[in-house]
């Protein structure tokens, strides 16, 4: 088949593709607090005829909308949160709109707004060919602190699904094939006893003694797990001056690993160091858990129609001032050192080696068979969370990425909506792997879902 009419559909509402990701880029909201982002995609959802709900899950600012009827129920999901400290001007060199203030530094504008014009695409291929089958666009929350997800599927999201397919702005145009690690969040609280550090230190108890002792034990843990297991902390509290023995501390850990079985014992065990130091220091320990979720499993089917359709959709085509845009940019990257640099890498191709980051497309992929890729929105030299992927999300480089993201992911659901066989091959590869292994959401039912704060 040919694409011209997704093509067409992404192309003739470009402007409002744009316009939406231009404001998402210039007001960015961080993880749980994407309260615009959320009004403007449910505005273009309903003017596009889709049946729209939102603040489903104990989430304010998620979105379910459905088009269509019967199967196959193909679900595509968005994101739309911003990280802290990543604001970023148009400009080719490191420069913040607001010092230290939030950015799309992981390009969730270009996501969120490339999964609605994939929607727009995918229902209109549906309803202009009479064919069966729903498409169901959800809209994801708080994916930068890896959670958003994994508390919607906690809430029964996403099992009503046949499929998934998820979309990702990059440096790159790739289809994922190796896997991201899994994780466990928590923030490990340690409450001591004040005192004068001077005076009378022996009747303190200090809280930032536990904490430090307790990263000495995590530090002595690592030579004692498998290769390929991260864990990493930082300080969220640690007392105040020096003179005044500290009776609050608190330090944040990840850990991860390539399986929940791997991030779960270790987690364990680093559990262990804190109350090992909460021992040891005469302080009390509360442990915080934030959150987890699994690593990715992306679906091979799903994978070799999203390449398809790479290839079908006209590549990106950059002008001189994109280029020399692109060049400077990458001029200016950290990962520059001299070497010969294309401005743009576009040519299709999987992503076969495996990320030690996260996402938690991961749960999805658990939950229903899921592919998902990447289309190039930025220079070649661009590495995630930096200022360069800001900068190209505000400008025609991104929204060229994200449009074309919008038609592959399109292109790949028409595929399945004509194809039960596909349908059918996606979820018996899915079946075989997870035998014996059922999902088991990572956050227990009493953690309390975080709420918008403005
Ligand atoms: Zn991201």
């Amino acid at each position: 088949m040919d694409y011209d009419r997704i093509i067409k559909v992404i192309d003739d509402n470009s402007e409002e593709f744009i316009d939406i990701a231009s404001k998402m880029y210039e007001e960015p909201e961080l993880a749980f607090n994407e309260v615009k982002a959320c009004e403007w995609l449910v505005e273009s959802l309903k003017k596009h005829g889709f049946d729209v709900e939102v603040g489903l899950y104990g989430m304010p600012t998620s979105i379910r909308a459905t088009w269509g009827k019967g199967h196959p129920i193909i679900g595509v999901l968005a994101e739309y949160d911003c990280l802290p400290g990543l604001s970023q001007k148009q400009s080719t060199s490191f420069d913040p709109v607001i010092p230290g203030g939030p950015g799309q530094g992981c390009g969730h504008n270009l996501l969120g707004v490339a999964t609605l014009a994939g929607a727009i695409a995918m229902k209109d291929d549906l309803e202009q060919n009479g064919l069966e089958g729903t498409v169901v666009f959800y809209g994801c929350p708080a994916e930068e602190v890896l959670t958003g997800k994994v508390f919607m599927a906690r809430e029964g999201a996403f099992k009503e699904l046949d499929m998934a397919i998820a979309y990702h702005p990059g440096a790159a145009t790739t289809v994922s094939k190796g896997l991201s690690t899994g994780l466990n969040s928590a923030i490990f609280h340690f409450k001591g006893k004040t005192a004068h550090a001077g005076g009378n230190p022996w009747q303190g108890r200090s809280a930032l003694d536990a904490a430090e002792i307790m990263s000495v034990g995590a530090n002595y843990l690592r030579e004692h797990i498998e290769d390929g297991i991260r864990i990493h902390y930082s300080y969220k509290e640690a007392g105040t001056a020096p003179n005044i023995v500290p009776d609050r501390a608190s330090v944040w850990y990840y850990v991860r690993a390539f399986s929940r079985d791997k991030v779960e014992d270790t987690y364990k065990r680093l559990v262990k160091c804190a109350e090992g130091a909460a021992h040891m220091t005469e302080t009390e320990l509360e442990v915080e858990f934030l959150g987890g979720c699994y690593e990715t499993m992306p679906n091979g089917v799903i994978s070799e129609q999203i390449f398809k359709s790479m290839n079908e959709i006209p590549p990106t085509e950059w002008s001189d001032e994109e280029k020399a845009w692109a060049d400077a940019i990458n001029k200016n990257s950290h990962l520059f050192h001299g070497q010969e640099t294309p401005s743009f890498t576009d040519k299709p191709r999987y992503r076969d080696e495996n990320s030690s980051g996260s996402t938690d497309v991961g749960d999805v992929m658990h939950i229903v068979p899921t592919g998902m890729f990447n289309t190039t929105t930025a220079n070649a030299l661009c590495g995630s969370h930096t200022w360069m992927i800001t900068c190209c999300a505000g400008n025609s480089i991104g929204f060229k990425g994200m449009l074309r993201g919008g038609k592959i992911m399109a292109a790949t659901a028409a595929k399945f909506y004509r194809d039960p066989a596909l349908v059918k091959a996606a979820q018996e590869e899915f079946k075989a792997a997870m035998t014996d292994k059922p999902y088991n959401c990572p956050i227990p039912k009493e953690v309390p879902i975080p709420q918008p704060t403005k």
